[in-house]
């Protein structure tokens, strides 16, 4: 059984490193009636000429029915409705906010004209992305597991290494897809970033890590100032690190308001939090984010040192029962 479990694993690791596989988000469209070209286009913010290329299209006529090949640059999640119930300090901008949708979107579901009074207890629809068959993160980082865990897959800008261990719960799939692609939008030439390890399948124990065990956690690469960009988890020094980038992404990440801790290395700190400064960074802001520059034992900043974490960042996001499920 272990071995049989095995080859999938293989295939999937050898199909992404095909040509296409990180020209974006791979979706198979169903032509409806009334699709163009064009609106197809402009969903998945691709050319009109890459749908005709990746699917040997002449001419503009699309045939209702064909399934089109489309490498999407913006990540296409299916979405549910789920019943959140109202809590203290819950508004309609919080709400948005930590799942992600709007606040016109949350008036249109729940049938409200004007500014709802928001009552505790009460129970609101929110609708938030991810399959049917929600998953769950159960117990603790380190003495946990994963149920119903989803497998991030490649898309633009980045690439999974080992897709057999890139299980997560659909908020942390759905935020990888959502702020990873940004770096390659913003800088074109900008490497690609490699995504470690989240969990396994089903999560538990999964050595040599500590963690990783509830679909929560997930290690990704550092940009560095090398050329050519290494292909593996590089080991960064404050000289090498390209601070620009990766502080870029840290806080594409940070900004989702779904980040508990960022591992990071303390000796890398002190770039990340110049770079946060050059960037505009309150006092307030850097306190918060950062450890630096109150030393590596204390507990305090979103960014915090843990041995191990010169060649990777290691992004922990909040274990929020009602937003993963
Ligand atoms: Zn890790």
């Amino acid at each position: 059984m272990r071995h049989a479990s095995l080859i999938p694993v293989l295939v999937a690791s050898l199909l992404a490193s095909t040509a296409f596989a990180n020209e974006g988000f791979e979706v198979w469209h169903s032509v409806q009636k009334g699709d163009t070209l064009g609106a197809l286009a402009k969903r998945y913010e691709v050319k009109p000429r890459d749908i005709k290329r990746w699917n040997r299209i002449r001419g503009t006529r699309l045939k209702p029915g064909h399934k089109l090949h489309i490498w999407s640059q913006v990540a296409i999640r299916p979405t549910r409705i789920i019943e959140h119930t109202l809590r203290r300090g819950d508004t309609l901008t919080r709400l948005s906010k930590q799942y992600r949708t709007s606040p016109e979107k949350l008036k249109r579901l729940n049938g409200w004209r004007r500014r709802p009074r928001l009552v505790v207890g009460n129970v609101v629809k929110v609708e938030v992305q991810g399959p049917e068959n929600p998953s769950v993160a159960r117990g603790a980082p380190q003495s946990g597991r994963l149920v119903n865990g989803e497998k991030l897959p490649d898309g633009p800008g980045y690439q999974v290494r080992v897709q057999g261990n890139a299980y997560g719960t659909n908020d942390t799939v759905t935020l990888l897809m959502t702020c990873l692609p940004k770096v390659k939008k913003k800088w074109k030439n900008a490497p690609e970033i490699l995504v470690g390890d989240l969990s396994r399948e089903h999560g538990g124990r999964f050595p040599p890590h500590r963690s990783h065990q509830n679909g929560l956690d997930v290690d990704i690469s550092y940009f560095h100032n090398v050329r050519p960009a290494p292909d593996y988890f590089r080991e960064a020094t404050p000289g090498t690190l390209d601070a620009e980038k990766t502080w870029f992404l840290l806080k594409t990440f940070i900004d989702t308001g779904r980040v508990d801790y960022i591992f990071v290395d303390y000796s890398l700190q002190k770039a990340l939090y110049d770079e946060a400064k050059k960037r505009g960074a309150k006092a307030k802001q850097l306190d918060q984010w950062f450890q630096y520059p109150n030393g590596k034992g204390m507990g305090e900043g979103l960014i915090r040192h843990s041995p191990s974490h010169k060649n990777h960042f290691h992004i922990r996001f909040i274990h929020d029962q009602d937003a993963a499920s």
